[in-house]
């Protein structure tokens, strides 16, 4: 069986750890890989590496960074196929949603391509007589990048294109579920000319996490994935002197009001419940129905799932692919198998589509649930979609504040007023109206509030450049010539 290695000093080595741990085709259910999972001391090794790499890198010219980056994103267009391939044979996930979440990853190294344009501080001449003051945006050092089994390709390069655009080393500790599409990331790095150790890949689990997290040579973290590791990843991160934003879970909420194109609402729901099966820290997984809407927007939601055909991610014609472990799929499971027993009603039950090999599961939709029940409190991460009822605009803005997650959130409506009012009464970070997952593009930024962020600064875009920069202020007095005796200059009156 083959054993995924590291991606160190700009070409793949193998693990001296001797710890491993499995990787699945989850379509099939079968293991198809080890991967490595570095130690302390390989950890180390791999951030000396970086930090050495930093170095000069911090010196490269702006051009050097913006032409490298052109070409890696000239290699990611061309290597599309291949990495959305990589991805569902590891993940799962189909291959036209692989290909979206490359197209996604790709809009961040268009960005990064701007350096010039990102980095050029600001200016600001004869702020006292004969003084001028300017503020230049130099690098941290190395930057740590650590990422969740969902978005392999996406994710890490949200995190990798500014971080090397701002001159930085990256080093990136991706998730052991599904490693390989971080090491073909980093081939196309060394191929696009951006010097070794400028991107090290470092496979491994918590005890790689905890290494990078108290090493002393590693300037800032950004982390991606499940809440309580965000919130140990920030409060480690921070407590060792690092710079940290950690983004967390979700439980994100589509609020449908009562003059909705209920059909508009239903195609919305099933998309953004269902893609990728629920495993998006975007996915809508409770729908608010509010007022007369409900029993129409069930009827409409439930009478579509039918249509999602579920089966292995490189069947053309599959629609949602497998989970990404058996295990975290019969935790989906059992929500479903206890969502009666809570006084909730299961109106669709995917868990009849159970296949005994890959870890499917079917759509489910839950109506009558209520916060207090766990189907409602906790992250589902599958596809299993919640409905609650409420009377009111105001009931449903209240029980979105008053969830401990702030990632996402739409509103279905006509109505303009309505939708204004939503936006600036909802305490959550990214909001659609009509737009069932709101990602933000890649030249704004990505960031959640309360318990799906920990830190302040959101992640791509300008605030990319922000974390992974730090300012410096230069206030410089140069007196005038003290005499002249020739001008040349226009003649001015006076
Ligand atoms: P996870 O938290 O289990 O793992 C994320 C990373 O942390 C992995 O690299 C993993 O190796 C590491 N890790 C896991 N346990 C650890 C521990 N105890 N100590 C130190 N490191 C540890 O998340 P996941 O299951 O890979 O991904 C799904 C989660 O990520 C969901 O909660 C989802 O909402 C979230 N997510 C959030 C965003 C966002 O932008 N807010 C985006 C994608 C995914």
């Amino acid at each position: 069986m083959d054993t995924i290695g590291h991606w160190i000093g700009g070409r793949l080595q193998p693990g001296s750890s001797g710890r491993s741990g499995p990787v699945y085709n989850p379509a099939t259910g079968r293991q198809v890989a080890e991967v490595s999972l570095a130690s302390e001391a390989e950890v180390d090794d791999a951030v000396k590496g970086a930090a050495s790499a930093a170095v000069h890198w911090a010196d490269s010219t702006l051009s050097e960074r913006s032409s490298r980056m052109f070409k890696l994103r000239d290699l990611i267009d061309q290597h599309r196929e291949d990495l959305a391939r990589c991805v569902t044979a590891q993940h799962g996930k189909v291959v036209s949603d692989a290909l979206g979440e490359v197209a996604r990853g790709l809009e961040c190294v268009e960005f990064a391509c701007g350096a010039p344009d990102l980095l050029k501080g600001s200016y600001s001449p004869q702020v006292s007589g004969g003084v001028d003051v300017r503020t230049v945006l130099e690098p941290l050092g190395v930057v740590a990048g650590i990422t969740p089994f969902n978005f392999p390709v996406m994710v890490p390069l949200w995190m990798l294109a500014n971080a090397v655009a701002c001159g930085n080393a990256f080093v990136l500790k991706p998730s052991e579920r599904d490693p390989s599409p971080a090491l073909m990331l980093g081939e196309m790095v060394r191929d696009a000319g951006f010097p070794d150790g400028v991107v090290t890949v470092v496979q491994g689990d918590a005890v790689a996490v905890n290494a990078l997290l108290s090493h002393p040579d590693v300037d800032a973290v950004s982390f991606v994935g499940s809440t309580p590791v965000a919130r140990h990843v920030y409060e480690t991160g921070t407590r060792n002197g690092k710079r940290v934003q950690a983004l967390g879970g979700a439980k994100n909420h589509m609020v449908v009001l009562p003059d909705a194109d209920i059909d508009g609402a239903a195609d919305a729901a099933i998309s953004a419940a269902y893609g990728s099966a629920g495993e998006r820290c975007m996915a809508i997984s409770v729908v608010v129905a509010v007022g007369a809407v409900a029993d129409k927007l069930v009827e409409a939601i439930a009478a579509r799932i039918p249509k999602v055909k579920v089966g292995p991610g490189d069947d053309p014609d599959s629609m949602m692919g497998p989970l990404i472990t058996r295990q975290h799929r019969d935790r989906v499971r059992s929500y479903v198998e206890g969502a009666p027993g809570e006084g909730a009603k299961v109106v669709v039950d995917g868990t009849e589509v159970v296949d005994a090999e890959g870890f499917f599961l079917g759509c489910s939709l839950i109506d009558g649930v209520a916060p207090g029940m766990k189907v409602y409190d906790d992250e589902i991460f599958g596809p299993v979609l919640s409905v609650v009822r409420v009377n009111t605009f105001a009931e449903a803005v209240e029980m979105v504040n008053a969830n401990v997650y702030g990632n996402g959130v739409a509103v279905f409506t006509r109505d303009g007023g309505a939708a204004r009012e939503f936006e600036r009464r909802i305490k959550v970070g990214m909001v659609g109206i009509n737009v069932p997952i709101p990602v933000p593009v890649a030249s704004h930024s990505f960031g959640g509030w309360k318990a799906s962020l920990f830190g302040d600064s959101p992640i791509y875009g300008h605030e990319g450049v922000r974390f992974y920069t730090r300012q410096k202020v230069v206030t410089s007095r140069w007196p005038s010539p003290a005499s002249s005796a020739i001008d040349l200059g226009f003649p001015a009156s006076g």
